[in-house]
């Protein structure tokens, strides 16, 4: 067999890495800012591993924010909802990995902080539903629906971090 040099396979590893890159939208809701839980966010899908490309604090419109909640203006909470997320300063965010839709997802747990498992944000931090602290796309759709609704593309910063090779391979 011929023989292919390692720096091929890490080219090919590397390629197959970031065709599964993704990109998923996060929002501290109004609750999570005003309790001083931005940081501890951050720091948990910073820590895991994801990346941090666009970020930016923002008072969303109630129009704006009927806008991010379109598929849940049947609800019975939706005016509701949308007063709270337009109440006050919102941390709009886009995290990029392997991954990151899905599994962030799993960091913020269940819609219902009752159900959230214990180690999981909302389970960890947050109580009541209506007050549950965190945002985050529930798919690869929505993802990108969310991130432009949101973000000017210009706003988000493609960058490589040096750790990314000890977090990938
Ligand atoms: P998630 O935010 O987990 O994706 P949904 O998309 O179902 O959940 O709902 C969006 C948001 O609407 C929730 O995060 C929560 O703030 C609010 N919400 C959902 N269900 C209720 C409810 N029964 N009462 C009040 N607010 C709710």
């Amino acid at each position: 067999a011929l023989a292919i040099p390692a720096a091929v396979y890490m080219l090919q590893e590397q390629e197959a890495h970031a065709a599964q890159m993704e990109q998923t939208f996060i929002a501290i809701k109004p609750d999570g800012v005003q309790r001083g839980l931005i940081s501890e966010i951050v720091s948990r899908f910073e820590r895991k591993g994801f990346k941090l490309v666009a970020i930016k604090v923002v008072v969303p419109s109630k129009e704006f924010a009927e806008k991010h909640y379109h598929d849940l203006k049947e609800r019975p909470f939706f005016n509701g909802l949308c007063d709270f997320l337009s109440s006050g300063p919102v941390i709009a965010m886009v995290w990029e990995g392997e991954g990151v839709i899905k599994y962030g997802r799993k960091l913020i747990g269940a819609t219902d902080p009752q159900k959230s498992e214990p180690g999981t944000i909302r389970g960890d931090l947050a109580v009541v539903v209506g007050r549950n602290i965190i945002h985050g796309s529930d798919g690869p759709e929505t993802a990108k629906d969310e991130i432009n609704l949101w973000f000017k593309p210009e706003d988000l910063v493609s960058y490589s971090s040096n750790a990314e090779k000890w977090i990938y391979g």
